[in-house]
């Protein structure tokens, strides 16, 4: 167990060319308080929660006060943003702290989300405001207790001072971990740059990291070939965990695509209310490039776009054969989840088909609908949910016999179901009461929400707020400026 004092920091990536930062430190917040913490996270890094005070995340998160060996950078990377390649992305607002190493030898990396310009800002002012750091900590930790890989958020900070988006609003920064911050981004960034020697070291680093079996294969193009096959075979099944819980990233720019499978880049996200999968929830985003179901074919596209950045290395038949397994690893981990989530197996597929394009149709909340029906709930409450009470009474006909041969009891089926199938989602008009109650200085919502998305596969007493569908015809589109 540490004080944050006490964090061992070791820097792993600035022994990196320095093509790949910016040292610098953050930029003070004004009069800067802790908002929301995330006692899991913490656990993470062994922090010693007893002794962890509001004043000092305060003081290190916000006013910029140094951490005994700390060496902040910001990170650079490049990205192909709406399909456009741009070469001049990197951490323009963010900083890698340092990275942490716990009592179980996992390195954690600290990414102080909203710390002031940096090299890369181009015409952005480096600050976060205070909805979209609250979006993010509720919305990846949420994630995270739902099963579906994600960065972690350890905590909030709040300024006093005020930040210009489409209104004023309050200056915050967020304190994201995760295992690795490098992008798909990064290696186009070195690939692009014509820089060997840095793509070389950043490879080996990261497989070092993260894929160290993988360095028993003594041919580089092999290991490359390897590990390029990881990242798709987790990243296809990271999408599937999106599909099959209704989760819209809102900006799949390969700058935003982790090398681990992880969620990150928490924009104008949202999980779906109705099962309305053309939904386009960015409101930037006029083609709907990102959409719900687009978002499989469009993360095919950002592992092309990493497939290009090997071929120097890999040649271009192997990486081919490769991006052509995305869509196998992607069908069965999707089908799989869906099917568990009706307690099918997955040869049962065509019944999940009905289920997902009569919700569809009838634009049914899902999530409620499948909760109502791992819990067992009676037909009467099941068709609430539903327009066409006879097609669902059909369907739910031939799902029961299905389901029958499946279990040997009803309490093994609701087990087994009300663990795949949550009650809470961070809903997008739910995280909005927590954030007009912070802008109004209670942040007792935010704390109340992360205690029901902790336990998303329990009916929480006293929470039935945090599941309640939205008020009918309430569709938002969400700001990319965050
Ligand atoms: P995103 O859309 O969040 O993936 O950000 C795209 C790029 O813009 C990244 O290089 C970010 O660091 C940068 N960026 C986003 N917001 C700001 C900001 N307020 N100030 C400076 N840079 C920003
Ligand atoms: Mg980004
Ligand atoms: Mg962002």
């Amino acid at each position: 167990m540490h004080t944050l004092a006490q964090l061992p920091f070791e820097s792993r990536y600035t022994q990196l060319p320095t093509r790949l930062y910016q040292r610098l430190r953050p930029t003070p917040l004004t009069s800067p308080v802790l908002v929301a913490l995330s006692a899991d996270a913490a656990r993470l890094i062994d922090l010693d929660l007893c002794q962890l005070q509001p004043e000092q995340l305060a003081a290190h998160f916000g006013a910029g006060e140094p951490l005994p060996g700390d060496d902040p950078v910001a990170m650079k990377y490049a990205g192909h943003q709406f399909g456009v390649w741009n070469p001049q992305l990197g951490d323009g607002r963010g900083l890698l702290l340092g990275q942490v190493r716990n009592d179980r030898g996992e390195l954690w990396d600290l990414h102080l989300k909203g710390s002031g310009r940096t090299a890369y800002s181009r015409f952005g002012d480096g600050r976060a405001v205070l909805r979209s750091c609250l979006r993010e900590f509720l919305g990846s930790e949420a994630l995270f207790h739902l099963g579906i890989p994600t960065t972690r958020a350890l905590c909030v900070v709040m300024g006093q001072g005020q930040v210009r988006r489409e209104m004023p609003e309050p200056e915050a920064t967020l304190v994201r971990m995760t295992r690795s911050h490098v992008r798909f981004g990064h290696f186009e960034h070195l690939h692009y740059s014509g820089d060997r020697a840095g793509y070389e070291a950043l490879m080996q680093q990261v497989i070092e990291d993260h894929w160290p079996d993988l360095l028993a294969i003594p041919d580089q193009a092999e290991r490359w070939a390897h590990w390029y096959e990881e990242v798709l075979k987790r990243t296809a099944e990271l999408v599937a965990k999106w599909q099959a819980y209704g989760f819209c990233h809102g900006v799949l720019n390969t700058d935003n695509m982790s090398i681990l499978g992880e969620t990150i880049d928490y924009g104008p996200f949202a999980f779906l209310d109705e099962y309305r999968p053309d939904a386009v929830f960015n409101h930037s985003d006029d083609q709907g490039r990102y959409a719900f179901d687009r978002q499989p074919k469009i993360v095919h596209w950002n592992l092309t776009a990493l497939a290009e950045t090997l071929t120097p290395y890999v040649s271009v038949s192997t990486l081919e054969d490769i991006l052509a397994r995305y869509s196998d690893y992607f069908q069965q981990a999707y089908r799989q989840q869906l099917s568990a989530r009706l307690g099918l197996a997955v040869e049962q597929w065509p019944l999940v088909e009905r289920f997902l394009q009569l919700c569809r149709e009838q634009s049914v909340d899902w999530t409620l609908f499948l909760r109502d029906l791992a819990e067992n709930k009676d037909e009467k409450q099941l068709l609430d949910h539903v327009s066409d009470q006879d097609l669902f009474q059909h369907w739910l006909r031939h799902w029961r016999k299905a389901v029958d041969e499946r279990f040997d009891s009803i309490e093994q089926r609701v087990e087994a179901l009300c663990a795949v199938n949550p009650w809470v989602l961070p809903r997008t008009h739910v995280l909005q009461v927590a954030i007009e109650a912070a802008e109004q200085g209670d942040f007792t919502e935010v704390a109340r929400q992360l205690r029901s998305y902790r336990q998303p596969y329990q009916r929480l007493p006293g929470h039935e707020d945090h599941a309640a569908p939205p008020p009918a015809g309430n569709f938002v589109h969400l700001s990319c400026s965050s």
